[in-house]
């Protein structure tokens, strides 16, 4: 699943291509899944992966699609500096996109909070 820039270019819109491949972040409240509750799976835009289900979501308030866990072995992790400061960023363990950073003040039980970039998730719903 690997590819070039100018391939995943093709592939993907303007901003998921900023997110996963440049490792952007989209505006807060920007996305229609941060009020999405129905019951469902978020999958990776970039290769349709299933990241996270319904029942890890939760409500932050941040603006950004929150999730206290994901599937195991889905993400992988490492530690960045875009902001001055060391975060923890994530991406997709198959296709290699950047999805969002993990912070610590998650609810229980994992104390975790996923914070995602909605615009690079694919919700798909259970019925
Ligand atoms: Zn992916």
């Amino acid at each position: 699943m690997k590819k070039t820039n100018s391939e995943w270019a093709k592939t993907l819109e303007p901003e998921q291509f900023l997110i996963l491949r440049e490792e952007g972040t989209e505006m807060p409240g920007s996305s229609d899944l941060n009020d999405e509750k129905r019951k469902g799976s978020y999958h990776c835009v970039g290769c349709d992966q299933k990241l996270f289900s319904s029942e890890m979501k939760y409500d932050s308030g941040s603006g950004w699609p929150s999730f206290f866990q994901s599937f195991e072995n889905v993400f992988e992790t490492k530690t960045d500096h875009l902001q001055g400061y060391p975060r923890t960023e994530y991406h997709c363990i198959k296709c290699g996109g950047h999805h969002g950073h993990i912070f610590d003040d998650g609810p229980k039980p994992t104390g975790k909070r996923y914070c995602n970039n909605g615009k690079v998730l694919t919700f798909k719903e259970e019925k």
